[in-house]
């Protein structure tokens, strides 16, 4: 793999499954938003009416009569016989108690608010929006603004018509509160949602990063265990962390274990006998000589040749043959297993390399090794077969793997004409 390429699939993986959590986090974020503020602006109009009907009711019960206005050197309103002018204690503390400003109109003319401009003043002697002026005061009827611009800023504003006991709308009452604050408490309030929904991005979003790294990894190591296999390592490893997987990466790395396992059987394995081919015996000894070039140590190479075994064919068949090869090839296989490598080297013949012995302690070994084969005795059909072999050992070259078989060839050669079933060193 390409140093580019290298962790394509977990950028892939990540940002197929960030980007959506990010937009759907976006979108819990608006959609929650839109939502409160909703619900913020109903509650809003829901308290504005509430305490403009109220005022509305109370005025009517302590100051039963009509609205009417008198001017003389400063215009007042009266209720009945009673000077509303006179009542900022109850409009102010009702402002103090709920941060509503209120605002009294005779016809579209404010004379009596609780807004006061920047010195201080209340603003009284202005006029209503025309907007309020035809909806509430000419029509008649309640009604609620989300923005309303008073004196340079804008309220949530309320507007009930103030009727005499005939019916006839002769003012307004406002109720309103300034949009800045009911936005500040909107975005107080989304806050914890705001950062909840970033504690969730940001959680899952690790989440799936590790998790989507940890993937690719197990990736990257099934394919480093391909590579190896693809240029011939049939040793190669691969990690048990991938293996003990009980997902499909496991399954994935359990089949490329198993077709490694197959080539080695297809490649460097006998097919009769299951023993090291030819190409493995020469590639061990290899590996057995270059170990001992480094290291020093000895070792000690043989071929084995069955005695007369055209003749076990020729009487018995060639199955029983066959039989008598696997037979002949267990034993060597259980006794180099901790000593080195038993291999067929073709027909009835065998390599067998001694690691890290010299010529005595090998010739010890084999003398055993001979006496398991004379010992064996093989049934076929009924009928006792045994064989006898001929060995020829020589001790090993690091350097020559040619001399390495050629002498223990010759030693063979020497044995077979010496009358067989014996070993030469
Ligand atoms: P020597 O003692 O001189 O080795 O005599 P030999 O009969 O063993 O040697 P020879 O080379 O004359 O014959 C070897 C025989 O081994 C001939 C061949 O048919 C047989 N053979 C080789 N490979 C196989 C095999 O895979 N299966 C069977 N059944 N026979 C095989
Ligand atoms: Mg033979
Ligand atoms: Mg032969």
């Amino acid at each position: 793999m390409k140093a580019k390429n290298k962790g394509k699939i977990s950028y892939a993986l990540q940002t197929i499954t960030i980007l959506p959590l990010l937009l759907f986090g976006l979108i819990i974020l608006g959609v929650g938003t839109h939502l409160f503020t909703k619900s913020m602006n109903s509650e809003v109009e829901i308290e504005l009416n509430n305490v403009s009907s109220n005022l509305v009711t109370m005025f009517d019960a302590l100051y039963p009569g009509d609205y009417r206005l008198e001017s003389g050197t400063a215009i007042r309103l009266y209720k009945g016989e009673h000077d509303l002018a006179a009542d900022y204690d109850l409009i102010d503390c009702i402002k103090e108690d709920t941060g509503m400003e209120i605002t009294l109109f005779y016809q579209d003319t404010r004379v009596l608010t609780t807004i006061t401009d920047e010195n201080g003043q209340r603003i009284i002697g202005s006029a209503a929006p025309s907007e309020v002026t035809k909806e509430v005061l000419e029509n008649g009827n309640p009604k609620f603004y989300k923005k309303t611009l008073i004196h340079g800023s804008n309220y949530f504003s309320y507007y009930i018509p103030l009727r005499n006991q005939d019916g006839t709308v002769m003012g307004m009452l406002f109720v309103g509160k300034p949009t800045a604050e009911v936005d500040a408490f909107v975005r107080r309030s989304l806050y914890p949602l705001l950062l909840v929904d970033i504690v969730l991005v940001i959680l899952v979003s690790l989440l799936t990063f590790f998790y989507t790294k940890r993937f690719a990894a197990v990736l990257l190591q099934i394919h480093g265990f391909l590579k190896n296999v693809s240029a011939g390592n049939l040793n190669a490893e691969l990690s048990p962390s991938v293996l003990n997987r009980r997902d499909e990466l496991g399954e994935i790395g359990q089949s490329a274990l198993t077709m490694q396992r197959s080539l080695y059987t297809l490649i460097e394995q006998d097919a009769l006998t299951g023993l090291c081919n030819r190409r493995s015996g020469d590639k061990k000894l290899r590996q057995v000589m270059e170990a001992s070039a480094a290291a020093g140590t000895p070792f000690c190479v043989a071929i084995g040749d069955i005695d007369f075994f055209k003749k076990v064919n020729d009487t018995y068949g060639h199955d029983c043959g066959d039989m008598v090869l696997q037979n002949i090839a267990a034993i060597l296989r259980r006794h180099m297993q901790s000593i080195g490598t038993a291999a067929r080297w073709g027909g009835e013949e065998f390599l067998l390399i001694f690691e890290n012995r010299k010529l005595d302690a090998a010739l010890e070994s084999l003398n055993q090794l001979m006496e398991n084969i004379r010992a064996a005795e093989y049934c076929y059909g009924g009928q006792a077969v045994k064989v006898t072999m001929t060995f020829g050992i020589a001790p090993g070259d690091a350097r020559d793997a040619g001399k390495n078989l050629r002498i223990a060839d010759e030693k063979l050669y020497e044995g077979k004409t010496a009358g067989r079933n014996r070993i030469v060193s």
